[in-house]
């Protein structure tokens, strides 16, 4: 357990990936009980640490009275119906949540449209057939229940009368990602929105252009100037801002790689992805590169800057015509 003075806790607990080895999870006393930021996934490694945690800070798992999941991922969530079972706590989770749950719980469903869509744009089907099989739903992620209290931006979380959380959508690398600012500190609890070193994946829709409403949010941290950022992965940040704007360059020099690519002719977004990131990733990571990939061709295209056409099947991507993009 880590305090950060102000009555901010943090509590490391362990995951069972091979490169996030742990997710903060972030307490602050409040008159009504303890508020939990995130709670990790169920395994008996993450409960023990999580219980010891709180005791460390002087109380017990049944004094949280409310938890906030910052987003709807495994790593944050994943042990909210034991916790809320345990503690009678409330959930609170923005709006978007709501509806994003059937998708969380169902894994089968998950894997099948990520398996068609790396068929559709060039993946060997060897290859798409290990993209179905890593996503397996594993013991520590059990179906979660819907919150029991939505949240909307600008929101006000009441931790004490002269002290609240306000809630910031940043949509991106979740729909359902909230970040939220101690009004006593005017630190931001940045969940995976803002991380130190890594960048969170941000995923392929086929309804809206995720990559250019992750950067929207990043710019929406910006421009509110915070520093002392608490991420839910790594340690705390000095400026939020400053980090917010490096990840939006990390992204745009993205963008430029796969614009360099498509200047030597049109391609697949597999090809893309090798083209980008490493070739030898396991199935697990390299369903999230392609996804990722897919993402910034998607914005692109969002952008006019990149045109689809077909080819034997396969969807191919292209630079625009009118591509007025130079180096
Ligand atoms: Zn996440
Ligand atoms: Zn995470």
């Amino acid at each position: 357990m880590i305090s950060h003075g102000n009555g901010i806790f943090e509590i490391r607990l362990p995951l069972p990936f091979p490169r996030l080895k742990w997710v903060n999870s972030f307490v602050i006393a409040s008159p009504d009980g303890l508020v939990l930021i995130d709670c990790g996934v169920d395994s008996e490694e993450s409960w023990a640490a999580l219980t010891e945690g709180i005791k460390a800070i002087g109380h017990v798992v049944q004094d949280i009275t409310r938890l906030i999941g910052t987003h709807l991922h495994v790593d944050h969530i994943g042990m909210a119906p034991r916790l809320v079972e345990a503690s009678g706590a409330q959930f609170l989770m923005h709006r978007n949540a709501a509806s994003g749950i059937e998708e969380y719980n169902d894994w089968s469903l998950r894997s099948s449209v990520q398996e068609k869509l790396a068929l559709r744009h060039g993946a060997p089907s060897e290859q798409a057939k290990e993209i179905h099989h890593s996503l397996k739903r594993p013991p520590w992620a059990p179906p979660v229940h819907p919150p029991t209290d939505l949240l909307l931006d600008s929101d006000r979380i009441v931790v004490d009368a002269n002290r609240g959380l306000e809630v910031l959508h940043t949509p991106g690398h979740d729909p359902a990602h909230i970040c939220l600012v101690d009004s006593k500190t005017n630190a931001l609890f940045s969940g995976d929105h803002v991380l130190p070193r890594i960048t969170p994946v941000v995923q392929y829709d086929d309804q809206e252009d995720r990559l250019g409403i992750y950067i929207a949010s990043l710019q929406r941290i910006e421009k509110l100037g915070l520093k002392t950022t608490y991420p839910a992965h790594g340690t705390t940040i000095e400026s939020g801002q400053s980090r917010a704007r490096q990840i939006v360059m990390h992204h745009n020099q993205r963008l430029d790689a796969i614009v360099q690519k498509l200047r030597r002719g049109p391609a697949t977004g597999w090809e893309i992805m090798e083209g980008i990131f490493r070739t030898d990733l396991p199935p697990v990571q390299k369903r999230l590169a392609f996804s990722e990939t897919m993402a910034h061709v998607s914005h692109l295209e969002h952008r006019s800057q990149v045109t689809t056409f077909l080819e034997k099947e396969k969807i191919l991507f292209g630079l625009s015509p009118n591509d007025s993009s130079h180096d």
